[in-house]
Formats: C-alpha cells, structure tokens, sequence
C-alpha cells in the first residue's frame, strides 16, 4: 500500500525538492503551501503526470484551526500519514537590537510553535494511535553553531533540535521517529538576498567547494523517512558540504 507525506511549505524551495522526490518514490503526496497557490499548483499539475496522488492544501502552520483543517484533508484524501515533513519557515536578517518584538514573535510563530503544532496534531490525529510514523524537521546549520544578524533565526532552529531530540525519547516506544536535517547554504528564494560576493565567500569556506541544491536536502529527507533508517531516531543530519564538522 502506498504510504503518505505531508510536507509543510512545500510549494518552493527545499520543500517542493521533497515533494518531487517523495513522488518519485511512489508516495501519496500532500503539499502545504501557505501564500503560493499557484506554485502549489503547477507543482501539482506536473507530479499527477507521474502520481496521481498528489494534493495541495492550503493551510497558514501559525493557525491552530487551518493546522486541524491541513490534517483532516489529509487524513479524509490519503487514509494514513506516515511521514510528515516540517519545512515550511522563515528567516530575516537583523542585528539582534534592532529585531522588533512583533519581528521576534512572528518567526518564534512560523519556525517554531508551527513545527510543534504540526507536529502536535498529527501524532494526536493518527501517528499515536498507529503506532508508526517519520517525522523530520528542517533545522539549520546555524542553529548548530548559531549566527551573527540571524539570532531570532538560529534560535528557532537551535530549538527544532531540543524538540527532535526529546521528542524522539518520548515516542520511540510508539515506534515513532523523529529526525532533524540541518543544512547549510541551499540555493532558494531564503538565501536570494545573498549577493554574489557573500555566496562566493561562503562558498570559499565549503571543502566541497559548493553551495547546495535542494536535491541534496530531499534525498536525505527521503531516506530518513525510509526503512533504511528505521534504527536512526533523535539525529541531526547535516548536508552542509563540509563547512560545519
Ligand atoms: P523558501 O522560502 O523557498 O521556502 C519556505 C516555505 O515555507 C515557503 O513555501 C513558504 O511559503 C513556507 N511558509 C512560510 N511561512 C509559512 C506559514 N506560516 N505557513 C505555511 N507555510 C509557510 O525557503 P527554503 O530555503 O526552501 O526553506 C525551507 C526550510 O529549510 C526552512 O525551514 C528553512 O529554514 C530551512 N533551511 C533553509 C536553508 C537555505 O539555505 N535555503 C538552510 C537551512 C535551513
């Protein structure tokens, strides 16, 4: 029987990477998306050519009732959820001074609470009761080393690691895993603000000598959420290119 992910953000970047790589490997795929519905959608036109499971759904993580709404189309459309994909975040660049406390709230909301609530729901909804399930959270280097002028961010992320590793204490005995993957520099729309001089200095400082691609996060997703790992829970996973060891 075929098994379901739902991804969070999955409309662009990382997350649609992951969608497409779910797909492939032959998953009923739920893609979140937030404000994009016609990414959703395109990347939804082109996967049915492929799969046809595959469902989006709009839901803001920040609100506990559309979270409900995102579960429940899940669960109604796919029968199951075998591996939820907590994605979707947000960054911004400031010196810690000059973050307002709306600023702060807002990606305490999006990259943290989110992933909590997502992550909340599902286990109440049908991961608990099933006794099985994957589930991965989008972390980042910085919250493994933290980040100059990203403290609000590296600060959710560093938290996404605290709640993987407990989480998976918890509910290991429900056969349940919980991972985190960490990158580092990933082209997407989150790093366009980049110039090229910062990515060439970054990309200096990377012994594999590049900056990711968003293939290089999905198939680290994928394998997490496959048999493979089936003895791997509470672990963060960096796909980094070397620059953090
Ligand atoms: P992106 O901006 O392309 O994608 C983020 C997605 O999250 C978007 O689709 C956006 O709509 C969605 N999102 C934001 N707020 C939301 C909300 N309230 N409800 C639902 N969806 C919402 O960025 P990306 O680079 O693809 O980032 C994906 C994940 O990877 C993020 O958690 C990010 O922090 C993490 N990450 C990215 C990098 C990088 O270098 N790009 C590095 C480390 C970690």
């Amino acid at each position: 029987m075929k098994k379901t992910v739902l991804i969070t953000g999955a409309a662009k970047g990382i997350g649609r990477a992951i969608a497409i790589k779910f797909s492939k490997l032959d998953y009923k795929v739920v893609i979140n998306y937030n404000k994009s519905y016609e990414l959703a959608k395109q990347l939804q036109s082109e996967l049915l050519k492929e799969n046809k499971d595959i469902y989006i759904c709009k839901a803001d993580i920040t609100k506990k009732e559309e979270i409900e709404n995102l579960v429940n189309f899940t669960l109604e459309k796919c029968g199951s959820i075998d591996v939820l994909v907590n994605n979707a975040g947000i960054s911004k660049a400031n010196l810690f001074i000059e973050d307002s406390i709306d600023e702060m709230n807002e990606i305490i909301a999006v990259n943290l609470m989110g992933t909590l609530n997502v992550t909340q729901t599902v286990l109440k909804k049908y991961m608990i009761n099933k006794k099985d399930g994957a589930i991965i959270n989008l972390s980042s280097i910085w919250g493994i080393t933290g980040a100059s002028c990203e403290v609000m961010y590296s600060t959710t992320k560093a938290a996404i690691i605290g709640f993987t590793k407990s989480l998976a204490k918890e509910i290991g005995p429900s056969n349940i895993r919980v991972n985190t993957v960490a990158p580092g520099f990933i082209m997407t729309d989150m790093t366009s603000n980049y110039t090229q001089e910062e990515i060439n200095d970054f990309k200096s400082k990377i012994p594999l000598d590049r900056v990711g691609n968003t293939d290089d996060i999905a198939g680290v997703v994928t394998f997490l959420a496959s048999d493979d790992a089936s003895y791997i829970t509470g672990q963060v996973i960096s796909p980094n290119g070397g620059v953090v060891i």
